[in-house]
Protein backbone atom coordinates (compact mmCIF):
# COMPACT_ATOMS: atom_id res chain seq x y z
CA UNK A 1 0.00 0.00 0.00
CA UNK A 2 2.70 2.27 0.62
CA UNK A 3 4.38 2.17 -2.73
CA UNK A 4 0.72 2.77 -4.12
CA UNK A 5 0.21 5.70 -2.30
CA UNK A 6 3.46 7.25 -3.31
CA UNK A 7 3.20 6.14 -6.43
CA UNK A 8 0.10 7.95 -6.59
CA UNK A 9 1.75 10.82 -5.17
CA UNK A 10 3.74 11.01 -8.24
CA UNK A 11 1.32 10.26 -11.27
CA UNK A 12 -1.24 12.63 -10.02
CA UNK A 13 -0.22 16.14 -10.49
CA UNK A 14 1.29 14.75 -13.50
CA UNK A 15 -1.64 13.72 -15.13
CA UNK A 16 -3.87 16.56 -14.07
CA UNK A 17 -1.58 19.05 -15.10
CA UNK A 18 -1.66 17.44 -18.79
CA UNK A 19 -5.40 17.46 -19.26
CA UNK A 20 -6.38 18.83 -22.28
CA UNK A 21 -9.35 20.31 -23.65
CA UNK A 22 -11.26 19.05 -27.22
CA UNK A 23 -12.88 21.88 -28.55
CA UNK A 24 -15.12 20.56 -31.40
CA UNK A 25 -15.78 22.54 -34.11
CA UNK A 26 -18.49 22.30 -36.33
CA UNK A 27 -17.27 25.54 -38.28
CA UNK A 28 -13.87 27.16 -37.78
CA UNK A 29 -12.52 30.19 -38.85
CA UNK A 30 -9.14 30.31 -37.97
CA UNK A 31 -8.03 34.12 -38.87
CA UNK A 32 -5.53 32.89 -41.52
CA UNK A 33 -7.33 30.67 -44.38
CA UNK A 34 -9.90 32.71 -46.46
CA UNK A 35 -12.12 29.87 -46.14
CA UNK A 36 -13.91 28.14 -43.04
CA UNK A 37 -13.09 24.60 -42.74
CA UNK A 38 -15.74 22.23 -40.94
CA UNK A 39 -15.33 18.84 -38.49
CA UNK A 40 -12.29 20.41 -36.52
CA UNK A 41 -11.03 20.06 -33.23
CA UNK A 42 -8.66 22.52 -31.21
CA UNK A 43 -6.72 20.70 -28.78
CA UNK A 44 -5.84 23.00 -26.15
CA UNK A 45 -3.06 22.48 -23.38
CA UNK A 46 -2.76 24.81 -20.70
CA UNK A 47 -3.11 28.45 -21.77
CA UNK A 48 -1.62 27.84 -24.94
CA UNK A 49 -3.37 25.88 -28.90
CA UNK A 50 -1.33 22.49 -28.91
CA UNK A 51 -2.69 21.85 -32.28
CA UNK A 52 -5.40 21.57 -34.65
CA UNK A 53 -7.37 18.65 -36.28
CA UNK A 54 -9.67 17.23 -38.49
CA UNK A 55 -12.20 15.50 -37.23
CA UNK A 56 -14.13 15.41 -34.27
CA UNK A 57 -11.58 13.74 -31.50
CA UNK A 58 -12.08 13.90 -27.46
CA UNK A 59 -9.11 12.75 -26.17
CA UNK A 60 -8.74 10.65 -23.02
CA UNK A 61 -10.57 9.92 -20.34
CA UNK A 62 -8.76 12.77 -17.92
CA UNK A 63 -9.42 14.95 -20.40
CA UNK A 64 -12.44 18.01 -21.02
CA UNK A 65 -14.35 18.23 -24.31
CA UNK A 66 -16.41 21.32 -25.47
CA UNK A 67 -18.79 20.44 -28.05
CA UNK A 68 -19.29 22.71 -30.44
CA UNK A 69 -20.41 20.74 -33.65
CA UNK A 70 -23.26 23.41 -34.36
CA UNK A 71 -21.34 26.40 -33.85
CA UNK A 72 -19.01 29.01 -35.56
CA UNK A 73 -15.47 29.01 -33.92
CA UNK A 74 -13.45 31.64 -34.54
CA UNK A 75 -10.46 33.72 -32.87
CA UNK A 76 -10.90 35.68 -30.05
CA UNK A 77 -11.75 39.53 -31.24
CA UNK A 78 -9.34 42.25 -31.04
CA UNK A 79 -10.57 45.99 -31.01
CA UNK A 80 -8.25 47.85 -31.58
CA UNK A 81 -9.51 51.48 -30.66
CA UNK A 82 -11.59 51.56 -27.18
CA UNK A 83 -11.46 53.58 -24.11
CA UNK A 84 -12.10 51.18 -21.05
CA UNK A 85 -11.83 54.66 -18.46
CA UNK A 86 -15.39 55.83 -19.70
CA UNK A 87 -18.67 55.21 -21.12
CA UNK A 88 -20.98 57.46 -22.96
CA UNK A 89 -24.00 59.76 -21.05
CA UNK A 90 -25.58 62.91 -21.27
CA UNK A 91 -23.47 63.69 -17.88
CA UNK A 92 -20.08 62.32 -19.20
CA UNK A 93 -19.16 66.44 -19.29
CA UNK A 94 -19.96 66.98 -15.34
CA UNK A 95 -19.25 63.75 -13.99
CA UNK A 96 -15.28 65.10 -13.87
CA UNK A 97 -16.33 67.44 -11.57
CA UNK A 98 -18.84 65.17 -9.44
CA UNK A 99 -17.13 61.74 -9.22
CA UNK A 100 -13.86 60.75 -8.07
CA UNK A 101 -11.22 58.59 -9.49
CA UNK A 102 -12.23 55.37 -7.55
CA UNK A 103 -16.09 55.56 -9.09
CA UNK A 104 -14.54 55.98 -12.69
CA UNK A 105 -12.31 52.95 -11.87
CA UNK A 106 -15.34 50.58 -10.15
CA UNK A 107 -17.49 51.78 -13.46
CA UNK A 108 -14.11 50.67 -15.81
CA UNK A 109 -14.47 46.72 -14.35
CA UNK A 110 -17.74 46.38 -15.67
CA UNK A 111 -16.84 47.46 -18.71
CA UNK A 112 -14.07 45.49 -18.94
CA UNK A 113 -16.15 42.45 -18.53
CA UNK A 114 -18.90 43.40 -21.03
CA UNK A 115 -16.48 43.89 -23.59
CA UNK A 116 -14.65 39.97 -23.00
CA UNK A 117 -18.40 38.31 -22.51
CA UNK A 118 -18.97 40.37 -26.53
CA UNK A 119 -15.94 37.97 -27.34
CA UNK A 120 -12.98 40.70 -27.53
CA UNK A 121 -10.06 38.82 -25.80
CA UNK A 122 -7.87 41.75 -26.99
CA UNK A 123 -8.31 45.68 -26.79
CA UNK A 124 -5.81 48.69 -27.55
CA UNK A 125 -7.38 51.17 -25.18
CA UNK A 126 -6.71 54.54 -26.54
CA UNK A 127 -6.83 57.29 -24.06
CA UNK A 128 -7.80 57.14 -20.30
CA UNK A 129 -4.99 56.80 -17.19
CA UNK A 130 -7.79 54.06 -15.49
CA UNK A 131 -7.08 51.61 -18.17
CA UNK A 132 -3.13 51.14 -16.53
CA UNK A 133 -4.31 49.37 -13.45
CA UNK A 134 -7.48 48.11 -14.89
CA UNK A 135 -4.76 46.51 -17.40
CA UNK A 136 -2.77 45.10 -14.15
CA UNK A 137 -5.42 43.69 -12.00
CA UNK A 138 -7.11 41.54 -14.91
CA UNK A 139 -3.55 40.46 -15.79
CA UNK A 140 -3.08 39.58 -12.12
CA UNK A 141 -6.17 37.74 -12.13
CA UNK A 142 -8.21 40.19 -9.73
CA UNK A 143 -10.73 41.20 -12.51
CA UNK A 144 -12.82 39.62 -15.65
CA UNK A 145 -11.60 41.35 -19.13
CA UNK A 146 -9.89 41.29 -21.95
CA UNK A 147 -5.92 41.61 -22.54
CA UNK A 148 -5.16 45.09 -22.66
CA UNK A 149 -2.61 47.51 -24.52
CA UNK A 150 -3.13 50.93 -23.08
CA UNK A 151 -1.91 54.37 -24.27
CA UNK A 152 -2.92 55.92 -20.93
CA UNK A 153 -3.29 59.98 -21.12
CA UNK A 154 -3.28 60.48 -24.87
CA UNK A 155 -0.69 63.53 -26.02
CA UNK A 156 -2.66 66.65 -27.30
CA UNK A 157 -1.74 69.86 -28.17
CA UNK A 158 -3.16 73.18 -25.86
CA UNK A 159 -6.89 73.49 -26.65
CA UNK A 160 -6.32 70.18 -28.86
CA UNK A 161 -8.28 66.88 -28.69
CA UNK A 162 -7.12 65.61 -25.33
CA UNK A 163 -6.44 68.57 -23.23
CA UNK A 164 -7.95 67.75 -20.06
CA UNK A 165 -8.82 71.10 -19.51
CA UNK A 166 -10.68 72.01 -22.45
CA UNK A 167 -14.02 74.29 -21.79
CA UNK A 168 -13.85 74.54 -18.41
CA UNK A 169 -13.53 78.24 -16.84
CA UNK A 170 -9.94 80.44 -16.41
CA UNK A 171 -9.52 79.15 -12.90
CA UNK A 172 -9.90 75.52 -13.67
CA UNK A 173 -7.82 75.81 -16.88
CA UNK A 174 -4.69 75.76 -15.41
CA UNK A 175 -1.26 75.59 -18.00
CA UNK A 176 -1.29 71.69 -18.52
CA UNK A 177 2.07 70.04 -19.37
CA UNK A 178 3.87 67.68 -20.93
CA UNK A 179 3.07 65.41 -17.51
CA UNK A 180 -0.92 65.70 -18.36
CA UNK A 181 -0.14 65.33 -22.41
CA UNK A 182 -0.43 68.42 -23.67
CA UNK A 183 2.90 69.47 -25.43
CA UNK A 184 3.68 72.85 -27.81
CA UNK A 185 7.19 71.49 -28.99
CA UNK A 186 9.01 68.82 -30.24
CA UNK A 187 10.79 69.09 -26.68
CA UNK A 188 7.71 68.18 -24.71
CA UNK A 189 6.64 65.89 -27.24
CA UNK A 190 9.79 64.07 -26.01
CA UNK A 191 9.04 64.64 -22.59
CA UNK A 192 5.44 63.52 -22.76
CA UNK A 193 6.27 60.21 -24.45
CA UNK A 194 9.04 59.69 -21.69
CA UNK A 195 6.39 60.29 -19.40
CA UNK A 196 3.87 57.66 -20.28
CA UNK A 197 7.08 55.43 -20.69
CA UNK A 198 7.37 55.97 -16.74
CA UNK A 199 3.75 55.28 -16.13
CA UNK A 200 3.30 52.17 -17.90
CA UNK A 201 2.11 52.82 -21.11
CA UNK A 202 1.98 49.97 -23.48
CA UNK A 203 1.36 51.98 -26.86
CA UNK A 204 1.56 56.28 -27.36
CA UNK A 205 -1.73 58.07 -28.41
CA UNK A 206 -1.74 61.17 -30.27
CA UNK A 207 -4.62 63.32 -31.45
CA UNK A 208 -3.62 64.85 -34.39
CA UNK A 209 -6.80 66.80 -35.44
CA UNK A 210 -9.23 68.42 -33.54
CA UNK A 211 -11.81 65.92 -32.46
CA UNK A 212 -15.78 65.26 -31.73
CA UNK A 213 -16.49 64.81 -28.04
CA UNK A 214 -14.15 67.46 -27.26
CA UNK A 215 -15.60 70.74 -25.81
CA UNK A 216 -14.01 72.93 -27.92
CA UNK A 217 -14.81 74.35 -31.46
CA UNK A 218 -12.56 72.87 -34.05
CA UNK A 219 -13.19 69.16 -35.26
CA UNK A 220 -11.12 68.15 -37.78
CA UNK A 221 -7.92 70.63 -38.52
CA UNK A 222 -4.26 69.89 -38.06
CA UNK A 223 -3.12 70.53 -34.05
CA UNK A 224 0.34 69.43 -33.74
CA UNK A 225 3.02 70.12 -36.59
CA UNK A 226 5.00 67.50 -38.43
CA UNK A 227 8.11 68.35 -36.44
CA UNK A 228 6.10 67.63 -33.05
CA UNK A 229 4.82 64.43 -34.28
CA UNK A 230 8.29 63.29 -35.62
CA UNK A 231 9.46 63.91 -31.97
CA UNK A 232 6.66 61.92 -30.77
CA UNK A 233 7.88 58.74 -33.35
CA UNK A 234 11.17 59.18 -32.88
CA UNK A 235 11.36 58.68 -29.01
CA UNK A 236 8.60 56.33 -28.95
CA UNK A 237 10.51 53.73 -31.13
CA UNK A 238 13.31 53.98 -28.81
CA UNK A 239 10.88 52.74 -26.20
CA UNK A 240 9.56 50.36 -28.89
CA UNK A 241 6.11 52.11 -28.61
CA UNK A 242 4.19 52.11 -31.74
CA UNK A 243 2.07 55.61 -32.38
CA UNK A 244 -1.67 55.58 -33.43
CA UNK A 245 -3.04 59.00 -34.12
CA UNK A 246 -6.19 60.26 -33.97
CA UNK A 247 -6.73 61.98 -37.18
CA UNK A 248 -10.57 62.95 -39.04
CA UNK A 249 -9.19 66.28 -41.32
CA UNK A 250 -6.90 65.38 -44.22
CA UNK A 251 -3.97 67.71 -43.11
CA UNK A 252 -3.41 66.46 -39.92
CA UNK A 253 -3.99 62.73 -41.23
CA UNK A 254 -0.78 63.44 -43.74
CA UNK A 255 1.31 64.91 -41.38
CA UNK A 256 1.15 61.83 -39.18
CA UNK A 257 1.85 59.27 -41.95
CA UNK A 258 4.72 60.93 -43.21
CA UNK A 259 6.18 61.09 -39.98
CA UNK A 260 5.54 57.63 -39.93
CA UNK A 261 2.76 56.61 -38.00
CA UNK A 262 1.39 52.90 -37.19
CA UNK A 263 -2.30 53.87 -37.46
CA UNK A 264 -4.57 56.67 -38.50
CA UNK A 265 -7.96 56.45 -36.27
CA UNK A 266 -11.32 57.69 -37.58
CA UNK A 267 -10.28 59.02 -41.07
CA UNK A 268 -13.29 60.84 -41.68
CA UNK A 269 -12.23 63.40 -44.27
CA UNK A 270 -9.18 61.08 -45.57
CA UNK A 271 -8.64 62.81 -49.30
CA UNK A 272 -7.09 60.50 -52.29
CA UNK A 273 -3.48 61.84 -51.28
CA UNK A 274 -3.88 60.93 -47.78
CA UNK A 275 -4.88 57.12 -49.48
CA UNK A 276 -2.14 57.11 -51.25
CA UNK A 277 0.43 58.12 -48.41
CA UNK A 278 -1.19 55.23 -46.27
CA UNK A 279 -0.66 52.35 -49.00
CA UNK A 280 3.12 53.51 -49.84
CA UNK A 281 3.69 53.74 -45.79
CA UNK A 282 2.02 50.61 -45.20
CA UNK A 283 -0.37 52.37 -42.36
CA UNK A 284 -3.16 50.60 -40.96
CA UNK A 285 -6.49 52.50 -40.72
CA UNK A 286 -8.89 51.86 -38.10
CA UNK A 287 -12.13 52.90 -38.71
CA UNK A 288 -14.20 53.56 -35.67
CA UNK A 289 -17.97 53.64 -38.28
CA UNK A 290 -19.78 52.82 -35.09
CA UNK A 291 -18.58 55.74 -32.95
CA UNK A 292 -19.73 58.21 -35.79
CA UNK A 293 -23.05 56.41 -35.99
CA UNK A 294 -23.62 56.84 -32.38
CA UNK A 295 -22.35 60.55 -31.83
CA UNK A 296 -24.42 61.25 -34.59
CA UNK A 297 -27.52 59.80 -32.75
CA UNK A 298 -27.05 60.63 -29.72
CA UNK A 299 -26.46 64.42 -31.19
CA UNK A 300 -30.24 64.38 -31.65
CA UNK A 301 -30.90 64.07 -27.90
CA UNK A 302 -32.02 67.33 -26.83
CA UNK A 303 -29.41 68.54 -24.52
CA UNK A 304 -27.04 65.31 -24.59
CA UNK A 305 -23.89 67.32 -25.78
CA UNK A 306 -22.78 70.89 -25.23
CA UNK A 307 -23.72 72.87 -28.38
CA UNK A 308 -19.69 72.34 -29.63
CA UNK A 309 -19.84 68.98 -29.23
CA UNK A 310 -23.33 68.65 -31.12
CA UNK A 311 -22.13 70.65 -34.26
CA UNK A 312 -19.25 68.62 -35.06
CA UNK A 313 -21.09 65.30 -34.26
CA UNK A 314 -24.01 66.24 -37.06
CA UNK A 315 -21.01 66.65 -39.39
CA UNK A 316 -18.58 63.91 -38.55
CA UNK A 317 -20.37 60.89 -37.53
CA UNK A 318 -22.63 59.81 -40.83
CA UNK A 319 -18.98 60.48 -42.57
CA UNK A 320 -16.90 57.94 -41.26
CA UNK A 321 -18.81 54.80 -43.07
CA UNK A 322 -18.17 56.12 -46.60
CA UNK A 323 -14.69 56.81 -45.88
CA UNK A 324 -13.82 53.25 -44.60
CA UNK A 325 -15.68 51.84 -48.16
CA UNK A 326 -13.17 54.43 -50.12
CA UNK A 327 -9.84 52.98 -47.97
CA UNK A 328 -11.42 49.32 -48.39
CA UNK A 329 -11.76 49.33 -51.88
CA UNK A 330 -8.58 51.01 -52.52
CA UNK A 331 -6.61 48.76 -50.56
CA UNK A 332 -5.73 50.51 -47.41
CA UNK A 333 -4.73 47.79 -44.63
CA UNK A 334 -7.48 47.65 -42.34
CA UNK A 335 -7.60 46.83 -38.51
CA UNK A 336 -11.12 46.78 -36.63
CA UNK A 337 -11.71 49.45 -33.78
CA UNK A 338 -14.49 51.11 -32.55
CA UNK A 339 -13.99 53.76 -29.89
CA UNK A 340 -16.37 51.72 -27.24
CA UNK A 341 -17.15 54.09 -24.76
CA UNK A 342 -17.90 56.85 -27.05
CA UNK A 343 -20.91 54.00 -27.52
CA UNK A 344 -22.18 51.30 -25.14
CA UNK A 345 -18.68 48.58 -23.88
CA UNK A 346 -19.82 45.21 -25.11
CA UNK A 347 -21.85 46.44 -28.71
CA UNK A 348 -18.30 46.14 -30.56
CA UNK A 349 -19.91 43.83 -32.43
CA UNK A 350 -22.24 46.81 -34.16
CA UNK A 351 -18.66 47.71 -36.25
CA UNK A 352 -18.61 43.91 -37.82
CA UNK A 353 -22.05 44.74 -39.39
CA UNK A 354 -21.03 47.87 -41.19
CA UNK A 355 -17.75 46.97 -42.17
CA UNK A 356 -20.18 44.41 -44.21
CA UNK A 357 -22.86 47.35 -45.00
CA UNK A 358 -20.31 49.30 -46.81
CA UNK A 359 -18.95 46.53 -48.83
CA UNK A 360 -16.40 44.27 -47.16
CA UNK A 361 -17.17 40.97 -47.25
CA UNK A 362 -17.95 38.83 -43.68
CA UNK A 363 -14.78 37.08 -43.93
CA UNK A 364 -12.61 40.25 -44.08
CA UNK A 365 -14.27 42.05 -41.62
CA UNK A 366 -13.54 39.14 -39.09
CA UNK A 367 -9.95 39.01 -40.16
CA UNK A 368 -10.11 42.74 -39.84
CA UNK A 369 -10.53 41.72 -35.90
CA UNK A 370 -8.05 38.76 -35.95
CA UNK A 371 -5.24 38.48 -38.01
CA UNK A 372 -4.75 42.27 -38.80
CA UNK A 373 -5.31 43.93 -35.54
CA UNK A 374 -2.99 41.49 -34.32
CA UNK A 375 -0.39 42.88 -36.69
CA UNK A 376 -1.18 46.25 -35.82
CA UNK A 377 -1.10 45.46 -32.02
CA UNK A 378 2.34 43.63 -32.50
CA UNK A 379 1.18 40.38 -31.15
CA UNK A 380 0.69 38.49 -33.98
CA UNK A 381 3.21 35.63 -32.50
CA UNK A 382 0.44 35.39 -29.55
CA UNK A 383 -3.39 35.84 -30.62
CA UNK A 384 -5.19 36.83 -34.06
CA UNK A 385 -5.38 32.87 -35.02
CA UNK A 386 -6.28 29.43 -33.96
CA UNK A 387 -2.87 27.86 -35.18
CA UNK A 388 -0.46 25.84 -33.37
CA UNK A 389 1.81 27.42 -30.60
CA UNK A 390 -0.54 30.44 -30.24
CA UNK A 391 -2.52 31.92 -26.46
CA UNK A 392 -6.03 29.89 -26.74
CA UNK A 393 -7.93 32.90 -27.09
CA UNK A 394 -11.42 30.66 -28.75
CA UNK A 395 -14.66 32.43 -29.18
CA UNK A 396 -18.06 30.92 -30.87
CA UNK A 397 -21.46 31.67 -32.15
CA UNK A 398 -24.98 29.64 -33.08
CA UNK A 399 -25.16 30.17 -36.90
CA UNK A 400 -22.94 31.18 -39.63
CA UNK A 401 -21.10 34.71 -39.72
CA UNK A 402 -20.24 34.46 -43.12
CA UNK A 403 -23.72 34.41 -44.21
CA UNK A 404 -25.24 36.46 -41.28
CA UNK A 405 -22.84 39.14 -39.72
CA UNK A 406 -25.12 39.96 -37.32
CA UNK A 407 -25.21 36.49 -35.14
CA UNK A 408 -22.06 37.95 -34.09
CA UNK A 409 -24.04 40.05 -31.54
CA UNK A 410 -24.46 36.92 -29.57
CA UNK A 411 -21.42 35.15 -29.15
CA UNK A 412 -22.05 32.39 -26.88
CA UNK A 413 -18.37 31.17 -26.09
CA UNK A 414 -15.52 32.83 -24.99
CA UNK A 415 -11.92 31.13 -23.75
CA UNK A 416 -9.04 33.42 -22.71
CA UNK A 417 -5.49 31.98 -23.06
CA UNK A 418 -7.64 28.56 -22.12
CA UNK A 419 -9.97 29.36 -19.71
CA UNK A 420 -13.47 29.58 -19.80
CA UNK A 421 -15.26 32.94 -19.77
CA UNK A 422 -18.64 31.87 -20.56
CA UNK A 423 -19.83 29.02 -22.07
CA UNK A 424 -23.72 29.28 -23.36
CA UNK A 425 -23.10 25.82 -25.79
CA UNK A 426 -26.40 23.23 -25.38
CA UNK A 427 -23.57 20.52 -26.33
CA UNK A 428 -20.97 21.61 -23.46
CA UNK A 429 -20.06 20.99 -20.48
CA UNK A 430 -21.22 22.84 -17.42
CA UNK A 431 -18.63 25.29 -15.74
ZN1 LIG B 1 -11.12 57.24 -29.31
Amino acid sequence: MKIFALAACLILPLSVLAQKTYVQCGRLINGVSKNAQTEMTIVVEGNKILEINKGYQSGSANDKVIDMKNMTVMPGFIDSHVHLSGETSKNRYTEHFTLNEEDFAFRSVNYAERTLMAGFTTVRDLGGETALALRNAINQGYLRGPRILAAGKSIATTGGHADPSNGVNRELMGDPGAREGVVNSPEEARKAVRQRYKEGSDVIKITATGGVLSNAKDGAGAHFTEDEIRAVITTAKDYGFKVAAHAHGAEGMKRAIRAGITSIEHGTFMDDEAIRLMKENGTYYVPTITAGKSTADSALIPGYYPPFVKAKALETGPKIQGAFAKAYKAGVKIAFGTDAGVFAHGKNYKEFEYMVEAGMPAMEAIQSATVSAADLLGLSDQVGSIEKGKLADIIAVAGNPLQDIKVLAKIAFVMKEGKIYKSNSPGNNPL
